[in-house]
């Protein structure tokens, strides 16, 4: 039934899919249980047309994969990783672009982001290599606040709602080295949703996605603002709203 998503997987054609959600998919997609969460979670994408809710949808079904997982007593004790510890908002992070416009949405809402740092980090695009070699500081996440804590915690992509480390949280940190082995929680559920998200959406790095969708908006704005002034020079007045088809 989903071809065109096999298509997608085989290596060297789907560098934006999460390393770990494509992994976690050609590990498990011939086990219907797993299988069934993608393609369901595809056909539901398909069916809803505002990309805020297509994001927020997935991010529920993570949500709702992941609360079984992080329920575990055993997690509770090792897994290190709380409000203000923001290693894993240094590193490369992926989104749909889905996800990118409900980022926008936030910011639309009043969430202020260093707009330099997001220039400085989608320049570099979509390769983890030419990523880390941006400072520590420099690849702080747009959305990271001065206490290390996520200005868009309840709106964060998928990605970020799937990181959490096993042991000390020190392994995380890409301050002095280039991230090494992590051991991260097994999220096969929820990968196997993310994989679905980015199998119909265009997606590439959060600074690459949030520097596309701001861009296309504000041509769209000024179009309809060099409309209005066209307008006004060659005496064309508005339609009144009544008349309008
Ligand atoms: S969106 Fe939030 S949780 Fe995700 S990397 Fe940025 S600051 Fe961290």
């Amino acid at each position: 039934m989903l071809g065109y998503l096999f298509r997608w997987l085989p290596a060297g054609e789907s560098m934006n899919i999460p390393a770990i959600a494509k992994n976690t998919f050609e590990l498990l997609r011939n086990q219907p249980e797993f299988m069934n969460i993608t393609e369901s979670v595809v056909e539901h994408l398909n069916k809803i047309k505002s990309k805020l809710e297509k994001a927020r949808f997935v991010h529920n079904v993570v949500d709702e994969c992941n609360k079984e997982v992080f329920a575990h007593p055993l997690l509770k004790e090792f897994v290190p990783c709380k409000a203000g510890c923001s290693g894993c908002c240094h590193t490369q992070v992926s989104v749909t672009e889905d996800e990118a416009e409900l980022l926008l949405h936030n910011i639309d809402e009043g969430v202020v982001i260093d707009y330099n740092r997001l220039s400085l980090q989608s320049e570099v695009g979509n390769e983890a290599a030419d990523f880390y070699k941006l400072s520590y500081k420099e690849r702080a996440c747009v959305f990271l606040d001065e206490n290390g804590a996520c200005k868009v915690y309840k709106d964060r992509p998928s990605v970020c709602r799937t990181n959490a480390v096993v042991g000390e949280a020190s392994q995380c940190d890409t301050s002095t080295q280039a991230q090494g082995p992590l051991r991260l929680v097994k999220t096969p559920k929820a990968d196997m949703a993310i994989v679905a998200a980015f199998a119909v959406a265009p997606s590439g790095t959060l600074p690459v996605m949030l520097s596309k969708v701001l861009k296309e908006r504000n041509a769209s704005e000024d179009i309809g603002f060099f409309k209005t002034i066209f307008d006004r020079f060659t005496g064309r007045k508005p339609v009144p709203k009544d008349t309008r088809l």
